[in-house]
């Protein structure tokens, strides 16, 4: 008869050499490093996706009008209180042609409650008039095209292009954005244009319209301005911001 127990001696300490090989192998989550800033956005991107499967654009819409209107309205406001807006003017005017003759002192009327209303009205009326002149009263479905459109900068057109038509130019990128973007250390940058030149080359492009919707959730919910809820984070273990 043989015994067996030298050799699980053995097998333990070959498996301990593999555990340690394999740790040394994995890319620190919080560090610096290239190799440990694009593991910690894939581990971002993963638990997020995880952890809100429901995250969608805030912002109630039907089609690309309404969205387009609902997201130049969502400067300097709240997603929910455009909501509260949106109703009665698509009802008002449920088309750029319609938007385009409205009066800006109806307008101001309905959108008082979102904020800069004057300015806001008068960029929604010239928007939907070049929409009428120049696309035929329908939203282009380009960069270009939307960024020349009044009162529309990059981060509007992303969100249309991204939520209205599939297409995945940019990565919005909002206050929510900047902020997790910068605790989580996938960026350096202030500028939200830089901020999104270092978003597009850390995650694949099928998902930038998802990554916003994810990293604004996160931000409302858990990673909230002043008071990140550290202890209650999915992402404290890859964050090199967290207090945990
Ligand atoms: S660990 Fe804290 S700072 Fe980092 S993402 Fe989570 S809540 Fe924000």
């Amino acid at each position: 008869m043989t015994s067996r127990k030298p050799s699980t001696r053995r097998a333990t300490s070959r498996t301990k050499g593999k555990a340690a090989t394999r740790a040394a192998k994995q890319p620190n989550l919080r560090g610096r490093s290239r190799a440990s800033i694009e593991a910690r956005a894939k581990e971002v991107l993963r638990l997020l996706k995880a952890e809100y499967p429901e995250a969608h654009c805030a912002l109630e819409h039907a089609n690309a009008y309404q969205l387009l209107v609902a997201t130049i309205l969502s400067a300097q406001c709240t997603d929910a209180r455009v909501n509260m807006v949106t109703p009665i003017l698509f009802s008002r005017y449920p088309t750029a042609g319609a938007l385009a003759a409205a009066a800006q002192e109806d307008l101001e009327e309905i959108i008082r409650s979102t904020g800069f209303f004057r300015s806001k009205s008068k960029n929604l009326i010239a928007m939907a008039q070049v929409l009428v002149a120049e696309h035929e009263g329908e939203v282009p479905e380009t960069m270009v095209a939307l960024h020349a459109l009044p009162g529309v900068g990059r981060k509007t057109a992303n969100v249309v292009l991204g939520n209205a038509f599939g297409i995945n130019e940019g990565i919005v990128v909002d206050t929510h954005v900047t902020r997790l973007t910068r605790l989580l250390g996938l960026s350096k940058q202030k500028d939200a244009l830089k901020i999104e030149r270092d978003l597009v080359e850390l995650f694949p492009r099928k998902d930038w319209a998802l990554l916003a919707h994810l990293l604004i959730w996160h931000g409302r919910q858990v990673c909230i301005a002043r008071r990140p809820r550290c202890e209650a984070c999915v992402l404290a273990h890859a964050c090199p911001s967290s207090r945990f």
